[in-house]
């Protein structure tokens, strides 16, 4: 397929190619949208295989960053930058600010952020020569790491579900299987063994495994095991397409809710869980935690409780979904891009005032 075809495809607004041979770098910046403000989404330095594959991966993940902050309430547009190679080898503080002198040319229509083989530090590097970066420390006047955060909203989605399959938000003794425990999954353990929540992990980091079995007390589980855990819910929190047509068929829980992006490898899946009578919370919904929290340092002075405010809409956020999906017999998924679709296309075609710029 073409460039243009694949553009075309989902209607991006823009997609920018940016070269420096001293340094090897190649990035992708795709720009979904910014009917309501810049795009924002991070920066993915990762070893593609092909040209064809990093520009198939910034094109969808542009578009799912427009979903996510149109469905969270958020005045910003969708984008995201891929850079190809591998950062353990290629990443230098040449390469890094020759890309920020790229997302510097597009004047701030596209923001980024941290992302796989991207770092704080990175950020800092980027910023030395572009003003259109987020995700940086506290002590750079930044939101720093956004996990907490999105963990703050898993939990609050989690609450949501109970109330609409048990009639109570409250999580005690209820069993949740996590896959992954890495940053936002390890926090989600936390505060779930504080709000009286069983556990059950899995990992391919052993060292990570026996850390959070000591402190929160976990079952820890082999990772092909945790989709035949019995239990309340199943939190994906590892990479992406963890529910496909056979572990969609294995799941004994009776929802879904977790941070991994991109949790269903087609939207098929959506229809099969349905059909199993699992209720899956849209990922986009679930995890915008930390897209919430880097908004707020978007504002000019970030405020950690402000902040947190935001992020516990994403309960109310997903009870809308939810009853969207209800009364029109469609899936929760379905729904999701719905509410977001029309957000884009209802507040993006008036004037808006660009809150999302740093100007
Ligand atoms: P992370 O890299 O810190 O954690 C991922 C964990 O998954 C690691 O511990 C890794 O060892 C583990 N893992 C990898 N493959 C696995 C497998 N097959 N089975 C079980 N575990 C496996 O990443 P993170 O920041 O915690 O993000 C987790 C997910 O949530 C990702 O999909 C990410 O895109 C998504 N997400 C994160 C944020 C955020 O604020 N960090 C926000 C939105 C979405």
């Amino acid at each position: 397929m073409g460039v243009f075809d694949a553009i075309g495809s989902d209607t991006h607004e823009e997609v920018l190619y940016g070269y420096d041979p001293v340094s090897g770098l190649r990035t992708i910046i795709a720009i979904h949208s910014t009917a309501l403000g810049p795009a924002l989404g991070g920066t993915r330095f990762f070893p593609y295989e092909t040209e064809e594959e990093a520009l198939r991966d910034a094109l969808r993940l542009a578009k799912g960053m427009s979903y996510k902050s149109a469905a969270a309430g958020l005045d910003l547009g969708g984008g995201k930058a891929v850079i190809i190679g591998d950062p353990d080898v290629m990443k230098t503080e040449r390469l890094l600010r020759a890309y920020a002198r790229v997302v510097d040319s597009l004047g701030g229509r596209y923001v980024t952020a941290e992302d796989v083989g991207a770092t704080t530090a990175d950020m800092i590097t980027i910023s030395t020569e572009t003003r259109w970066v987020t995700g940086l420390p506290d002590t750079y006047g930044g939101s720093g790491d956004p996990s907490p955060a999105t963990a703050r909203g898993v939990i609050g989605a989690m609450r949501c579900v109970a109330e609409r399959l048990w009639g109570t938000e409250d999580l005690a003794d209820r069993t949740v299987a996590v896959q992954g425990i890495g940053k936002v999954g390890s926090s989600l353990v936390e505060r779930l063994t504080k709000a009286g929540a069983k556990t059950v992990i899995c990992d391919v980091n052993e060292a990570a495994l026996q850390r959070t079995s000591s402190e929160f007390g976990s079952v820890i589980v082999a990772t092909d095991e945790i989709f035949d855990v019995d239990c309340d819910m199943f939190a994906p929190c590892a990479m992406g397409g963890a529910i496909n047509e056979q572990t969609a068929a294995r799941l004994r829980c009776r929802a879904v809710v977790g941070s991994a992006n991109n949790q269903l490898e087609t939207e098929m899946q959506a229809d099969q869980l349905a059909a199993r009578g699992i209720l899956y919370a849209p990922d986009f919904i679930v995890n915008a935690g930390g897209i919430i929290n880097i908004a707020d340092e978007l504002r000019g002075s970030y405020d950690w409780r402000r902040a947190a405010q935001a992020v516990d809409q994403i309960r109310d956020n997903l009870r809308k979904v939810l009853d969207k999906a209800e009364e029109r017999g469609i899936t929760p998924n379905v729904a999701a891009i719905e509410v977001a679709r029309e957000r884009i296309a209802g507040i993006g075609s008036i004037n808006l005032k660009r809150r999302g710029h740093k100007s």
